[in-house]
């Protein structure tokens, strides 16, 4: 399993192919939690700018931890990882 850390890597390597937003039983739109998480990445030192990017990704919270979306993506990518990170900055 990739660390938290890791994870910027998604955004460098997705394709938006959506395979993962189609097969999400949560009804994630995972695509779209990957352009939040770049923005999340992104603002690290302002941290009342996270707070606003992560009210956006509560629906993380949703997510049962299937694997599905890391299953079918065809590059490979821990996409679990990342929604559970956005998951667990949730208050
Ligand atoms: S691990 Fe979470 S985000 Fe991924 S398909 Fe399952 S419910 Fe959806
Ligand atoms: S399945 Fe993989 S490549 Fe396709 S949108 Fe999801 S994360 Fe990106």
């Amino acid at each position: 399993m990739s660390r938290p850390s890791d994870n910027i890597d998604i955004i460098k390597n997705c394709s938006r192919c959506s395979r993962c937003r189609d097969v999400c039983p949560a009804g994630i739109d995972v695509p779209g939690m990957i352009e939040i998480y770049s923005l999340y990445k992104a603002n690290e030192s302002n941290e009342t700018e996270r707070m606003k990017i992560l009210s956006a990704a509560s629906v993380t919270e949703d997510c049962i931890e299937c694997s599905t979306c890391t299953s079918c993506c065809p590059e490979k990518i821990a996409v679990m990882n990342m929604i559970r990170e956005l998951a667990m900055h949730q208050i």
